[in-house]
């Protein structure tokens, strides 16, 4: 029924970074245990503090005229280009659980998203700048791990690290990413363009971050009733991978340039499939018909949403954090990607008044429903912590 994918840039791009969920105290500990080594951020003040975290950064683009130690970074888009720029903001407690949530994958992780923004305008990352606020709990050494992360990305991204701004916080973490990238002007894809009957496509496949993230908050729960207790992650690595160290497919971007396809509409998959092509349809002023049983659907996660009791395509359509990327091509282009094992054509697009459709496994139609991935993400955790029956794992 569930049209399962192998996918392939699970092989394509192993950990870069093992995957270890800490589940203790230990990155708080990492930043506050004054017994040990650890450097206090006052101790090396404002300007030695960015001295010694953007030290080793290598530039790579030559739209980079100048990267960080003036007042501003100094970049010449190439011609013929255009210049795009997104940013995105992470806040400890609300994005991010440092329960979980190793401070170098939360580099990685803030950098990248920055980057799928950029690859759904079909466009190329080429610089970022980091804006970082931290209270005073947090050590040298902590946010030495979060700038790993984010250079990490920057090296595999071919991204340079051009600049930022360095400010205490009253309390936690925040930390805010703005991406410069660039586009040929006639490759530019805004959310806007799809035409009736074109078709709706998505990359790679859908839901694995939200199922990583029950496992987290799983084991988390399981971990505070009782820090003994080992967190079970074992058998979860493509899906913890994919909640705590996304990628940005901007190798669909190269693709689809190197295919010669300009996608008629794009947007990546930061809220689940759902309410993304919601905004498709919203923009381009159309309807559309997905299929449930094409939705691309990985192993692991369809093994772990029912062992949370969920159907597995709702954690594709109403989960997030998955970065991939959903467009609309012309049928003209599909005999151009109907081989490609990392495209799969979901569906397609409709008159505006015909609405936007979901046919079921089981031929049922059914609008298409953003419920947003908080409201499912509350939904889904209440009932397995409420210990239903549903939840076979629930210790
Ligand atoms: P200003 O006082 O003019 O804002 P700063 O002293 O904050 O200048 O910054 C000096 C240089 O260091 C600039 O090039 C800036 O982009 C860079 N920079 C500051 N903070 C960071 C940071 N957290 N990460 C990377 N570069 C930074
Ligand atoms: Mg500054």
């Amino acid at each position: 029924m569930i049209h399962r994918k192998s996918v392939k840039n699970k092989i394509a791009r192993p950990f870069l970074f093992t995957i270890t969920a800490y589940f203790s105290q230990k990155i708080v500990q990492q930043m506050s245990d004054s017994g040990s080594k650890l450097t206090e951020l006052s101790s090396l003040g404002e300007f030695g503090l960015i001295d010694y975290l953007t030290k080793n950064i290598h530039l790579v683009q030559k739209s980079t005229v100048k990267g960080i130690g003036d007042d501003a970074a100094v970049i010449k888009p190439s011609s013929g280009s255009q210049v795009l720029v997104s940013k995105d903001l992470l806040v400890e407690g609300v994005h991010f659980d440092l329960m979980y949530m190793p401070l170098k994958h939360l580099g990685y992780k803030a950098a990248v998203v920055n980057f799928s923004d950029i690859a759904a305008m079909n466009g190329v990352p080429k610089q970022i700048v980091v804006g970082i606020s931290v209270s005073s709990k947090y050590t040298v050494e902590a946010l030495e791990e979060i700038y790993a992360g984010i250079k990490k990305a920057c090296e595999v991204y071919k991204v340079d690290f051009v600049g930022g701004d360095t400010t205490s916080s009253v309390s936690g973490l925040f930390i805010s990413v703005t991406v410069i990238g660039e586009v040929k002007k006639d490759n530019i894809t805004y959310r806007s363009g799809a035409g009736i009957s074109d078709l709706l496509c998505v990359s790679g496949d859908l839901g694995g971050a939200y199922m990583g993230l029950l496992v987290l908050e799983r084991e988390k729960k399981v971990f505070r009733a009782n820090p003994d207790m080992q967190p079970d992650l074992s058998g979860h690595d493509y899906i913890l991978e994919r909640q705590l160290k996304p990628e940005a497919r901007t190798d669909i971007v190269q693709m689809l340039s190197k295919e010669d396809i300009v996608p008629t509409s794009m947007i990546d998959v930061s809220d689940g499939l759902a309410s993304e092509a919601l905004h498709l349809c919203k923009n381009s002023d159309k309807g559309c018909m997905i299929y449930e049983e094409k939705i691309p659907i990985d192993q692991d996660t369809f093994n772990t949403a029912r062992e949370f009791g969920i159907v597995p395509t709702v954690a594709a359509l109403n989960g997030g954090e998955d970065y991939e990327l959903l467009f609309t091509v012309k049928q003209s282009d599909y005999d151009k990607i109907k081989n490609n094992p990392d495209i799969t054509v979901i569906g397609y697009m409709t008159e505006k008044a015909e609405g936007e459709k979901l046919v079921t496994a089981d031929n049922q139609l059914f609008d298409l429903k953003a419920q947003g991935w908080d409201a499912l993400k509350k939904r889904d955790l209440e009932k397995w912590t409420s210990g239903g029956k549903d939840n076979k794992k629930a210790k």
